[in-house]
């Protein structure tokens, strides 16, 4: 008999429970009302720390324009994780033969063309061209949230295909960035570790393609670039990263023109909650019936 997977045993609880619904494809779910009301409740968590740092909120639908993508230089080191939004522009003739291929299974994305659109995969990139351009003393915070997708097909119920991210973003001076990603991530701990949550901070790499990622991986360990904060979801051994903080240093100030009050290339850094993992990891803590939970956690999160 097959080893049990701890994977699909946590997927199946979850569907079963009708806390998520399968669509036939891995890593892709409809959410219930219970499972809707957590997410709604850790959106609402972060808001609150986003409006306690006075950023301004900027709520994202699940695409990106494709000009913005083409400058963040994902397609460089995750085309694995990208997906692009491709649509129909031709005529009555191409209309037809466009219903031949459908219906005979034939090739019918070949007769597509790239949209305006790219799907997000990640909140903050759809803001630094919403930045372009001169700074107010002391750089801008923002607080982003929406869908993201990452072509990442897996059982595992915490890595999804389409995913709610929300992040707390700063943009302007280095030290500044630098402060935002330490402090605002450690803030974020704290916020899980009040929801019962056992996090434990760990330096952490994008997972960069190919054999010229392993190089890139490297030195964003080495340079400290981006921590995790990591919990027990499926495995002990192998926890699952709810939170990340990110310096991304000059990436996006550069490309998107980024200026700070003094004129200098603005740096950036996020701290990104995964909304979603958050959720799973609760509903794996504290059972899956919400209204059973620990009333601490209940006071604090659900307000
Ligand atoms: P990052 O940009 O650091 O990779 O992602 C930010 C956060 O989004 C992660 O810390 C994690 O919590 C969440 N996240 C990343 N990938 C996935 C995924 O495949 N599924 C889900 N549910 N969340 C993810
Ligand atoms: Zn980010």
């Amino acid at each position: 008999m097959a080893a049990p997977d701890p994977y699909r045993e946590l997927r199946d609880r979850l569907i079963d429970a009708e806390l998520l619904f399968p669509t036939g494809v891995e890593g892709l779910y409809g959410r219930s009302q219970t499972y809707q009301e957590i997410v709604a409740a850790i959106d609402r968590m972060v808001h609150r720390w986003g409006t306690e740092l006075k950023a301004t909120a900027v709520y994202l639908p699940p695409v990106l324009a494709r000009s913005t993508f083409n400058s963040t230089n994902y397609l460089q080191s995750f085309p694995d994780l990208m997906g692009s939004v491709h649509v129909f522009r031709g005529n009555d003739r191409d209309h037809a033969e466009l219903v031949r291929r459908v219906e005979t299974d034939g090739d019918w994305p070949a007769l597509l063309e790239p949209g305006e659109v790219v799907l997000s995969s990640a909140a903050c990139h759809a803001l630094y061209p919403m930045c372009s351009g001169r700074l107010p003393l002391g750089g801008r915070r923002y607080e982003v949230s929406g869908f993201c997708f990452r072509h990442e097909p897996s059982p595992d119920p915490a890595r999804m295909q389409a995913f709610n991210m929300h992040e707390v973003v700063y943009v302007g001076d280095h030290d500044v960035a630098q402060r935002h990603r330490d402090e605002g991530l450690v803030h974020g701990l704290g916020l899980l570790g009040d929801l019962g949550l056992d996090v434990t901070p760990v330096p952490a790499n994008d997972p960069f393609f190919g054999r010229l990622g392993s190089a890139l991986a490297a030195g964003q360990i080495e340079e400290e670039l981006k921590l995790e904060g990591v919990t027990p979801i499926c495995s002990e051994d192998k926890p699952t990263a709810i939170i990340s903080g990110n310096c991304h240093r000059d990436h996006f100030g550069l490309p998107f023109g980024i200026e700070t009050d003094a004129g200098e290339v603005a740096h950036s850094a996020c701290v990104a909650f995964g909304v979603d993992r958050i959720t799973v990891a609760l509903l794996v803590r504290h059972g899956l019936d919400p209204a059973e939970w620990p009333g601490p956690v209940r006071a604090g999160l659900f307000r």
